[in-house]
């Protein structure tokens, strides 16, 4: 900020740090949040309100903290606030979410694709679907951010082109226009590669929570990654970065979708594990692999060394990418995270090999924490950062105050009960789910 800043820039500005603070902690008291953010009672006070009156944070619940004196009160986001439309493309299945602030999901279709309809157009339409019966489950007085879009594909952020998605044959195809054109009412579209979205959730509300420098690597078809550098998403001068399934880790190896050989993706990725276990299963079936990690995890003399080999070359790329990128810590998702106990050994003992001493003894390595909604949350991340970043985008509604939805909001109260802790408390909640047969 220019030491010239308005009156209105510093306050939007702390609007601003305030309701990202709650969007990525949850509910606080605001005891906590003027310590967390530097600012006085009453200047909290007042963004408080102001956040209220917008409809984006909710008041109410007072804590007795560990020392004597008055009791806090606690201020949370709201989720039905302000909200983002995501869907997640993938080679297995199509789902449209309602995420709010916070992250939570308030509503969230999955299903299968349609047998042979991968092609673009079909995809589009199946898609389009799913989000027009999101949109109609938001409700009147949320404040609606944009529209997420994950797939696994190499993105122009700019404009929603998909470059080349190797696992759902797209090449050069004009995604976030079409999209934009047959939503419609003028909402934003923004468009980006799965992976780097999971490595966002997972570090705003995962696994991830606290480390400013995160390596994300997530398996299932693909080998996806993204990476947090300095607190911040690397994107790369074409928005490609963290593409790293296709780095070259076996030149003696088999050809990937990419065109080239021995890519990590190959080697890692669930066609590959269940390669190695000489499973007939025709392309990849997520509970092929399900089946053969609790196969392993009995000591199967046949799944075992197949996955320890998975856990070999899990270690071989994780070193190159320690080295170059000397990470606070690794987040494992996809089917890996659910490997990631049976190959420990093994990985870390690639990785005393691999990696420079100073850089192996930083690292964490941790199984992903959001499961398969994490495209979805991290896709509404990428909406909602322009309220984030400007809050007053959302209009205020004169009257309305971030108390007067809270029952009893002026009586003091003692702790809270477990109950209304883990109603209030942070990370996201599925609400609904439907799975089309
Ligand atoms: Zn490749």
């Amino acid at each position: 900020m220019s030491p010239v800043a308005s009156p209105e820039s510093v306050r939007r500005h702390n609007l601003s740090l305030l309701l990202r603070l709650l969007h990525q902690s949850g509910a606080m008291s605001r005891s906590d949040i003027g310590t967390a953010l530097g600012m006085t009672r009453s200047t909290i006070g007042e963004l408080v309100a102001d956040l209220g009156a917008r409809g984006l944070v909710l008041a109410g619940d007072r804590v007795r903290l560990g020392s004597p004196g008055r009791p806090s009160l606690v201020v949370r986001p709201n989720p039905e606030g302000a909200v983002a439309v995501t869907a997640d493309i993938s080679v297995n299945s199509l789902s449209a979410a309602v995420v709010g602030l916070g992250g939570r999901i308030l509503h969230l279709d999955r299903v299968a694709h349609r047998p042979r309809r991968l092609a673009f157009e079909q995809t589009v339409e199946d898609i389009l679907e799913l989000i027009k019966s999101a949109q109609a489950s938001i409700p009147a007085h949320s404040w609606i951010a944009g529209l997420g879009i994950a797939l696994p594909a190499v993105v122009r952020r700019a404009d929603g082109l998909v470059h080349f998605a190797p696992n759902l044959g797209w090449r050069d195809v004009r995604l976030g226009e079409l999209v934009a054109d047959r939503v419609g009412s003028g909402l934003p579209v923004l468009i980006a590669n799965d992976a780097d979205l999971g490595a966002v959730a997972e570090h705003t509300w995962g696994a991830g929570v606290g480390a400013s420098h995160l390596i994300y690597v997530s398996s299932d078809v693909g080998v996806g990654g993204g990476l947090v550098i300095d607190g911040r998403p690397l994107v790369g001068a074409a928005g490609c970065a963290g593409e790293v399934g296709h780095v070259q880790v076996n030149p003696m190896g088999v050809r990937c979708r990419c065109g080239a050989i021995g890519c990590w993706e190959t080697e890692i990725g669930g066609p590959a594990l269940l390669r190695r276990a000489g499973s007939a299963e025709k392309g990849y079936q997520p509970e092929a692999v399900a089946r053969l990690l609790r196969e392993a995890a009995w000591g199967d003399p046949v799944a075992l060394p197949a996955v320890e080999e998975v856990g070999r070359w899990l270690g071989v790329g994780l070193g190159g990418l320690i080295n170059v990128f000397n990470p606070q810590r690794v987040v494992l998702g996809g089917y890996l995270s659910t490997m990631w106990p049976l190959v420990e050994h093994i990985v870390q003992a690639e990785l005393r090999v691999r990696v420079m001493a100073p850089a192996l003894e930083t690292v964490e390595i941790r199984p992903a924490q959001l499961g398969a909604e994490a495209t979805l949350q991290g896709a509404a991340e990428l909406a909602l950062t322009r309220l984030l970043d400007d809050p007053t985008l959302a209009p205020a509604v004169e009257g309305r105050s971030a108390y007067a939805f809270v029952r009893g909001a002026q009586e003091p109260k003692a702790q809270p009960t477990p109950q209304a802790a883990s109603q209030t408390g942070p990370g996201p909640r599925v609400l609904t789910e439907r799975r089309a047969g």
